[in-house]
């Protein structure tokens, strides 16, 4: 199958999913996971009318993307992986909404940058559903007091989590939409390719699919 019969695919698999859940058509929006991935394999799906993206690295998005936005001056680029502070400026720059929003250091040097440039970035606080110890993230007992205090300086739109690989994800999506309920934020970013059906299932609003549209990723070589 080509990317753009994988991208129909995966729409299709949505589709089917918000029927089932009995949620409205259109309700849960794909971000395509185009991390590793160069612009031969990425233009297939912005020719068939995809524009939302995520991206794991900011240098790496900062290589590829702003020749794409050229062309497509609509798409929106999620940044799904562990920002340093040292690289807000960057990310906020270039991205259009930043699903991993963790620590109090990063939201001070987040809403500091957006003040400076007056670009604002829409902002998801990531939540470490499974409380696992190398996994970024907030403690969902602290995800409430660390979600009000982040909202007072940052445009905090939703909540993200990314479940433990060994377990059923179900648990840690209803976990996510609770958390988001109790804080009356709109947006819960969660499924993969291996589990989105179940995240739609659980009130995902946005899935983040990589693998399913794009192949399998280049295998990291040992570290240098
Ligand atoms: C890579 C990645 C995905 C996509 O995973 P696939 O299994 O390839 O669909 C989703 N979310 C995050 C945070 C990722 O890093």
């Amino acid at each position: 199958m080509t990317i753009a019969q994988n991208l129909a695919a995966v729409q299709q698999s949505i589709t089917r999913a918000e029927a089932a859940a009995r949620r409205a058509a259109g309700s849960v929006q794909l971000v395509a996971v185009s991390k590793t991935h160069g612009p031969e394999a990425i233009l297939p799906t912005l020719t068939a009318g995809q524009r939302l993206f995520g991206e794991n690295r900011v240098q790496e998005a900062q290589g590829k993307w702003p020749a794409l936005r050229a062309q497509f001056p609509d798409l929106q680029l999620h940044l799904i992986g562990p920002l340093q502070t040292n690289k807000v400026k960057e990310a906020v720059a270039l991205f259009d909404v930043i699903q991993t929003v963790d620590r109090p250091r990063l939201v001070e040097a987040l809403a500091r940058e957006m003040e400076r440039s007056g670009r604002r970035p829409a902002c998801l606080v990531q939540v470490n559903t499974g409380a696992e110890p190398q996994k970024a993230g907030v403690l969902p007992d602290e995800a409430a007091a660390f979600i009000a205090a982040a909202r007072q300086r940052l445009p905090v739109v939703g909540l993200m989590c990314i479940p433990p690989v060994d377990q059923d994800p179900a648990p840690h999506f209803a976990l996510l939409r609770r958390l988001a309920d109790e804080a009356g934020l709109p947006e819960r970013s969660m499924g993969m390719s291996g589990d989105f059906e179940a995240a739609i299932a659980q009130g995902a609003t946005l899935v983040r699919v990589g693998t399913a549209i794009f192949g399998h990723r280049p295998v990291p070589g040992p570290a240098a």
